[in-house]
C-alpha cells in the first residue's frame, strides 16, 4: 500500500460514553492516518436502534475532539465515500446480502423464531442450509426469511494474517453458519463492517484484540464477494494493575473521566499512545508532532497494555509544568464550577490564576490543584488536621503567639509579601524567638495543614480579612477545653 491509499477508520458504536479503550483505538489510527499522510474516517455504527442514543454520538464527536484528533471524512464533515452514519448504507447491505444469496454464499435461514437474534440461534439445530437450492429460492419468494447466515466451509482452516500477531489460525470448524442478516433486514456488525470497510476503501484495519475473533467472519465476506481485504491489526488489550480488564471499578474508565479529574488532554493522549506501542528509545514525554513522526504498526506489542495509572499522573504533572498557567487556570475553574462549593463559603475567583501558579510545580493533576488549593480558593473556614494541630500547635504559648501574630498582621499597612514577611520577623525579633515561632502556628490556622507553599504569599492570597477571621477560628478551638477538642477530631 502506497501512503497515499492509507485509509483507516474508527468505527465506534453509539451505545455509551467513550471509553480509554476506544480512545486508545482511535488515536492509534490518527497517528497511523497522519504518519502515512493518509485519511483517517469516522464512521459511526448506528444501525443497533435499540442501543443508541445522539447524547452517545455527542460525546465521541467531544472526547476525539478533546484529544485533539480531528477527521477527514465523518457524518458531520462528509466526505468521498458517503454516508458515514451506518444505518444511512442499509441499501448497500441488502444489495451485498442479496449477491451472496444469489452466489450462494448465504442461505436465508427459516428456523424458530429465535433465529431473529444472532446469538440464541443454534445453528447446530438449523437445517437450512442443507435445502436443495431449488427448493430454498422458490421458498425464497413465498416466505421471508428469519435470518441470512453465511456458509461456513467446516472443513478448512481460516488464516487471519495480522500485523500484530503474525499468522493466526481458526482451525476448522471453528465458526457455525453465522447469521449477516437479521429478520427485518437488520445487517449485523460482522457483515455490515465488512461491507462497509470495502465500499470506503479501508486500507488498514487497526481495533481492539477484542475483535481478533470477528476478523475470519469478515474474511470469509471478503472472499465470497471478491474483494482485496485490508490489512489487519489488532491491538493489545489494555487491562489495570491488577491485570483485570480496565472496567468502571477502576474509578476512571471513560475519557471523560480522566478529564474531571484534571488530566490535560495533551497528557492524555501521550499517554494513551503508549498503550501498546513504544518509539523503541526510552523516552516517554513525547509531543503529538513526535508520536506522528515515530508511530508505525511495527512496535505495536501483542501482550497487554498496562494501564498505569501513577505513570499518567506523573506525566500529567510534566505537561503541567510546560503549559501556560491561564490555560491550567482555566481547567481549574471548570473544575471549581463542578463541585459543590456551597458549604466552603464564597469562590474566591481572583486567586485562581495565582494558586495555580503556586501549585502546579507541586502536584500532578488540576484536581490536585483544586484539592490542596482550597483554603485559597473560597472563604470559609478551614478545619486543621490532627497532625497540623499536633505539630505546631502543641505547645502552651501557641495561643499567646498567635494572638501578637493577629495583632501585628492587622497592622500591616501593605498586606503584601514583603509587609507581611517584615511584620512577622520583627515582632519575633522583638519577641526574641525564631520566625517559625509565628509561622507555624500562621499556617495551620490559614491553611488547615502542616506544610504548604511560602506563608508569606499564602497570607497575601487570603487576604488580610480572612486571615485575621481564620486566626480567630484557630484561638478559638485552641482554647476550647482539650476534652471536646479531642473528642472533635476525626
Ligand atoms: N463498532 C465496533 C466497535 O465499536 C467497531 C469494531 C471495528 O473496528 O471493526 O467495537
Amino acid at each position: 500500500v502506497t501512503d497515499r491509499g492509507v485509509r483507516v477508520r474508527f468505527a465506534p458504536s453509539p451505545t455509551g460514553y467513550l471509553h480509554v479503550g476506544s480512545a486508545r483505538t482511535a488515536l492509534f489510527n490518527w497517528l497511523f492516518a497522519r504518519h502515512h499522510h493518509g485519511k483517517f474516517v469516522l464512521r459511526v455504527e448506528d444501525t443497533d436502534e435499540t442501543r443508541y442514543k445522539d447524547e452517545w454520538l455527542r460525546a465521541i464527536y467531544d472526547g476525539l475532539r478533546w484529544l485533539g484528533l480531528d477527521w477527514d471524512e465523518g457524518p458531520d464533515v462528509g466526505g468521498a465515500y458517503a454516508p458515514y452514519r451506518q444505518r444511512e448504507r442499509i441499501s448497500l447491505h441488502a444489495e451485498t446480502a442479496s449477491a451472496l444469496l444469489d452466489k450462494g454464499a448465504a442461505y436465508p435461514c427459516y428456523c424458530g423464531a429465535n433465529a431473529t437474534e444472532a446469538a440464541s440461534a443454534d445453528p447446530a439445530a438449523c437445517r437450512c442450509g442443507a435445502r436443495a437450492v431449488l427448493e430454498r429460492d422458490a421458498r425464497r419468494e413465498t416466505t421471508p426469511a428469519l435470518a441470512i447466515r453465511m456458509r461456513v466451509d467446516q472443513a478448512r482452516p481460516i488464516i487471519v494474517e495480522d500485523v500484530v500477531r503474525g499468522k493466526v489460525t481458526f482451525p476448522p470448524g471453528s465458526l457455525e453458519d453465522f447469521v449477516i442478516v437479521k429478520s427485518g433486514g437488520g445487517p449485523l456488525y460482522n457483515f455490515a463492517a465488512a461491507v462497509d470497510d470495502h465500499a470506503m476503501a479501508i486500507s488498514h484495519v487497526i481495533r481492539g484484540e477484542e475483535h481478533l475473533a470477528n476478523t475470519p467472519k469478515q474474511l470469509l465476506i471478503y472472499e465470497a464477494m471478491g474483494w482485496q481485504p485490508p490489512v489487519f491489526a489488532h491491538l493489545p488489550i489494555i487491562l489495570n494493575e491488577q491485570r483485570a480488564k480496565l472496567s468502571k471499578r477502576d474509578g476512571a474508565a471513560l475519557l471523560t473521566d480522566y478529564e474531571a479529574l484534571g488530566i490535560l488532554p495533551e497528557a492524555m493522549l501521550n499517554f494513551l499512545a503508549l498503550l501498546g506501542w513504544s518509539p523503541g528509545e526510552n523516552r516517554e514525554i513525547l509531543t503529538r508532532d513526535e508520536l506522528v513522526r515515530q508511530f508505525d504498526l511495527d512496535r505495536v506489542v501483542k501482550h497487554p497494555a498496562i494501564f498505569d495509572a501513577t505513570k499518567l499522573r506523573w506525566m500529567n504533572g510534566e505537561y503541567m509544568k510546560a503549559a501556560p498557567v491561564d490555560r491550567l487556570a482555566r481547567g481549574v475553574r471548570r473544575l471549581l464550577d463542578r463541585r459543590d462549593g456551597a458549604a466552603r463559603g464564597r469562590a474566591l475567583e481572583h486567586n485562581v490564576v495565582p494558586v495555580t501558579g503556586l501549585l502546579r510545580g507541586r502536584v500532578r493533576t488540576l484536581a490536585d490543584i483544586v484539592a490542596q488549593g482550597d483554603y485559597l480558593l473560597h472563604d470559609g473556614p478551614v478545619t486543621p488536621t490532627p497532625a497540623a494541630l499536633e505539630k505546631h500547635c502543641a505547645e502552651p504559648e501557641t495561643v499567646d503567639r498567635l494572638r501578637q501574630a493577629r495583632a501585628a498582621l492587622a497592622e500591616v499597612p501593605e498586606f503584601t509579601h514583603d509587609g507581611i514577611e517584615a511584620a512577622l520577623r520583627s515582632l519575633a525579633e522583638r519577641k526574641h524567638v525564631k520566625p517559625g515561632a509565628y509561622i507555624h502556628p500562621l499556617r495551620v490556622a490559614l491553611t488547615g495543614q502542616a506544610v504548604s507553599p511560602g506563608i508569606f504569599e499564602v497570607a497575601r492570597l487570603v487576604g488580610k480579612e480572612l486571615a485575621l477571621r481564620r486566626i480567630d477560628d484557630l484561638i478559638a478551638r485552641l482554647e476550647r477545653p482539650r476534652a471536646t477538642d479531642v473528642a472533635a477530631l476525626p
